[in-house]
């Protein structure tokens, strides 16, 4: 694998059993649950290899992490039951690449436009993602 020192996506792996936002590592990629939990069910994926844009993944492994998007997706629309998902994939506040899997539900907060957070989002109890990560893992 390649990673960066001082890249805090890299380290996240190495800390999994105790990370209570933990969800489950594929062969390219490994899901945790987002902190913010506006739209219930949001989750990242992280691709295991420190790359910084996604331009710089080889297109057999860009492939094989599609797929395990996909994957991902299903199992967080059929464990929350959503609308919509939306993914997106910035790397500005850590340029590692990984993807936003936000599922969307009528009426939420920002129902037909982005799903952009508040300011101020309010975190869960640790049981609170271990039930959130538990769902999506066993929808997988
Ligand atoms: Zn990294």
């Amino acid at each position: 694998m390649s990673q960066k020192p001082d890249c805090k996506f890299c380290q996240l792996e190495s800390n999994a059993d105790t990370n209570p936002r933990w969800v489950a590592a594929f062969d390219h990629s490994f899901a945790i649950v987002d902190s913010r939990q506006t739209f219930r069910g949001r989750t990242t994926l992280i691709v295991r290899n420190h790359y910084e844009d996604m331009l710089a993944v080889p297109e057999p492994e860009f492939a094989a992490i599609n797929h395990e998007l996909r994957v991902l997706a299903t199992a967080i629309q059929t464990a929350f039951a959503a609308q919509r998902m939306n993914y997106a994939n910035y790397g500005n506040v850590v340029p590692h690449q990984h993807w936003h899997v936000v599922p969307r539900y009528e009426g939420d907060l920002r129902w037909g436009g982005p799903p952009i957070e508040p300011d101020a989002v309010e975190k869960l109890a640790d049981h609170e993602y271990e039930e959130i990560a538990e769902k999506i893992r066993s929808a997988l």
